[in-house]
């Protein structure tokens, strides 16, 4: 989808009716923030999640007690599921046997090598993937006192190397941390050391725009580098944010189709005060996505639509997009297509008369 971008190559790994790696599209995780006895609270967040892009959805396992709501939470769910279990092999084991699609679990954490293989045995029969999931707090401390790119590295090569003595290569790479640098420098290395896919992201990245801006760019530059097969933005506050976040990632790097690209000017001192140019884009958009958002999607065709604060320069500016308005004087819009001027409508009457130009461009 984007020339600019050599992806590597890596294993494909299939996970419920999806796969990672290989040539699979990127897919975009998230995971759940609710106690898992709440199920139907759960049930209601995945549903929203994947309606907000989230293909993959992870869920954090206590206990046993998790087992039964897990198995009613996977029984529902319309995308498949991944079990986050720490130390307890048993826990992993139970998750596998109730139908989950992967689990995470750090073979390092789980103690005695016949654990390991018992957990290694019940994920090669069912065909469960395995990611090994290394953070600043997962590095081997008696090695290591600190967190760097090489600590990590090494911590999570510890890890697939026990996997692999247990002939399992099943198997999903993250390393994350919560320091840009290193993180991507992390990810570089590993992905030099092994062909397994890589989940990518930034951990304990914060809130809000911050972490919006860091996650982007950890994301953003590793996917350039062709490094990433999944994607998580990791972000405080509810999980529909990092499955947004995720999708616009993908979206700004053609790496997920988009059918409606949006483009729109800071305005300036030319723009007229009656112009709430951020109102009208927002409109337009979502009045875009809504009418021919599916028909475009089916015919994998997508437009490009600009919303320009004013028509001096406006029009010239967005010349490239496939249908325009640009703000004028004395309460009128401009509207325009490929750099050329159409007609002049009332503000209030914008959005809609471009749709209906838009309809008549698409003959819907
Ligand atoms: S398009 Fe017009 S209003 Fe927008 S930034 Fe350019 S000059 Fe200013």
């Amino acid at each position: 989808m984007n020339s600019y971008i050599k992806r590597k190559i890596t294993k494909k790994i299939n996970v419920g009716n999806l796969s990672i790696g290989g040539d699979s599209p990127i897919i975009i995780q998230s995971m759940t923030n609710i106690p898992i006895e709440d199920v139907n609270r759960n049930i209601a967040q995945i549903e929203n999640l994947k309606k907000n892009g989230a293909q993959i959805v992870r869920l954090a396992i206590r206990n046993e007690k998790g087992i039964e709501p897990l198995s009613r939470i996977i029984k529902a769910s319309p995308i498949p599921l991944v079990a986050d279990i720490h130390f307890d092999h048993k826990l992993a084991i139970a998750a596998i046997d109730a139908g989950i699609s992967k689990i995470r679990i750090n073979p390092g954490n789980i103690g005695d090598e016949n654990k390991v293989k018992e957990v290694v045995r019940a994920a090669s029969a069912n065909n469960i993937p395995i990611r090994i999931g290394v953070n600043g707090g997962s590095i081997n401390r008696k090695k290591y006192s600190h967190v760097t790119p090489e600590s990590l590295v090494d911590s999570a090569m510890e890890n697939i190397q026990i996997l692999e003595d247990n002939n399992f290569s099943n198997i999903v790479i993250s390393i994350k941390c919560s320091d840009i640098f290193h993180t991507v420098e992390a990810n570089r290395m590993i992905s030099g050391l092994r062909d397994y896919p890589i989940h990518i992201g930034l951990t304990e990245a914060g809130y809000g725009l911050s972490c919006i801006v860091q996650s982007s760019i950890v994301i953003g530059h590793l996917l350039m580098l062709g490094i990433g097969d999944t994607i998580r933005v990791s972000m405080t506050g509810d999980p529909v944010n990092e499955a947004v976040t995720g999708t616009k990632i993908l979206e700004s790097l053609n790496l997920k189709f988009s059918p409606v690209r949006m483009i729109s000017c800071p305005t300036c001192g030319r723009t007229a005060e009656d112009i709430d140019l951020l109102a009208i884009a927002q409109e337009t958009e979502s009045r875009l996505i809504e009418k021919f958002g599916e028909i475009l999607n089916q015919r994998n065709e997508k437009i490009t639509v600009a919303v320009m604060g004013c028509e001096v320069n406006g029009p010239g500016e967005a010349a490239e997009a496939d249908f325009g308005l640009a703000g004028g004087q004395n309460g009128k819009i401009l509207l325009f297509a490929k750099g050329e001027r159409i007609k002049t409508v009332p503000v209030k009457d914008a959005v809609k008369e471009l749709i209906s130009v838009v309809g008549d461009k698409l003959t819907i």
